[in-house]
């Protein structure tokens, strides 16, 4: 089996992340691209979204909600408490993302070191992890504010994007620049013993350290780190140990990996425990619904209702005309031939109901 190319997570990555800004597309390619050179494979689910998808996600298990003259509201669980315009994402500042197995095939849903390590390196690309909110815990999440809140973005104010793109684009650094490659650099000195902070802000203690350590390898002083400073510092320092770039292990159940097999003889009972799964990680951001888990309590229907999001979450179900992953394509050949569905892709969002048909027709099939 064949490792799934940088390129093809990229294009997927950007087919599903529409209209952000461009900055944040820039960032997110080069999130893909670190953690790829990581052994990591991440994809992006959804990025920009309208008002009006941002209505009918708000409406989901809020079956009485109208927006703008028109009715939103929807059976199955709450899944988001932003109303049009509140989230980040309506301002394209923000990205969901999801891991994807070696051969870029099947969804990964669970947060482990690798997930987290994706966060890590988000996050020193300037993105704050909805995985570190308290009580409303939203793993896949990464936005760019710089502190601003919805309000602000609402009333037109924008975040400062420093010289991150422009260095992402260049091939060297120089003082004033920021983002991961400054960081990636900053280690590298600091392992040589220079007292500087990986902050990912080239300033001067990172200039005066570069110099420093290219007159110590007869290299001109300039204090611009480019290919051959580069290549010097790194044959320097021996590559640290990469948190994460490890496979999870098999049989640690926190770190199982979550499938979505509908030719499994067990698919109802993995699906269910997709969702709670999904729960445990933090997809949902729903209070009540984290709560209820917490006491056992959630009902096989809520979950059945909740299948719908987390498919349209993991990107699977996403949009109804892209091209769908191989995998998927497999399973929707098969629930046509058992009748289980008729092929066609719930649009954004699932129902509930199109999926309790789904397991309906699954358990008369049997
Ligand atoms: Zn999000």
């Amino acid at each position: 089996m064949s490792r799934v190319s940088l390129q093809t997570l990229i294009d997927r990555s950007v087919r599903n992340m529409g209209a952000v800004m461009p900055q944040i597309r820039t960032l997110a390619v080069e999130l893909i691209t670190r953690s790829y050179n990581e052994g990591i494979h991440v994809q992006i689910s959804s990025g920009y979204r309208s008002n009006t998808q941002q209505a009918s996600i708000y409406g989901m298990g809020r079956p009485n909600y109208w927006w703008n003259g028109k009715h939103y509201g929807n059976t199955g669980s709450i899944v988001s408490n932003a109303q049009p315009g509140q989230s980040v994402h309506n301002y394209g500042l923000a990205i969901d993302y999801f891991l994807v197995s070696n051969d870029g095939l099947k969804a990964i849903w669970v947060v482990n070191a690798q997930w987290r390590r994706v966060a890590q390196i988000g996050k020193s690309l300037g993105f704050t992890w909805g995985g570190d909110w308290k009580g409303f815990v939203d793993a896949p999440h990464l936005e760019y504010t710089k502190g601003l809140t919805w309000r602000d973005l609402q009333a037109g104010k924008r975040p400062s994007f420093g010289s991150v793109q422009a260095a992402a684009e260049r091939d060297y650094l120089e003082n004033g620049d920021e983002g991961a490659a400054v960081e990636e650099m900053q280690k590298l000195l600091i392992a040589l013993g220079h007292k500087i902070t990986a902050d990912g802000i080239f300033g001067p203690a990172s200039e005066a350290a570069l110099k420093a350590f290219q007159s110590s390898r007869k290299l001109s002083a300039d204090g611009v780190y480019g290919p051959q400073s580069k290549k010097a510092l790194q044959a320097a320092v021996k590559p640290p140990a990469v948190p994460g770039a490890s496979a999870p292990t098999k049989n640690d159940p926190k770190e199982e990996t979550i499938l979505f097999k509908p030719n499994s003889p067990t698919f109802r009972k993995e699906t269910i425990k997709l969702f709670e799964d999904a729960h445990t990680v933090g997809i949902f951001s729903s209070r009540e619904h984290a709560e209820q888990t917490e006491k056992g309590d959630i009902s096989e229907s809520d979950a059945i209702g909740a299948i719908a999001t987390i498919l349209n979450r993991v990107g699977i179900l996403q949009d109804p005309n892209a091209e769908p992953y191989p995998a998927h394509k497999d399973a929707t050949e098969w629930v046509k031939e058992k009748g289980i569905s008729d092929g066609s892709r719930p649009t954004l969002p699932a129902t509930r109901q199109q999926v309790n048909q789904m397991f309906y027709n699954y358990d008369k099939q049997k």
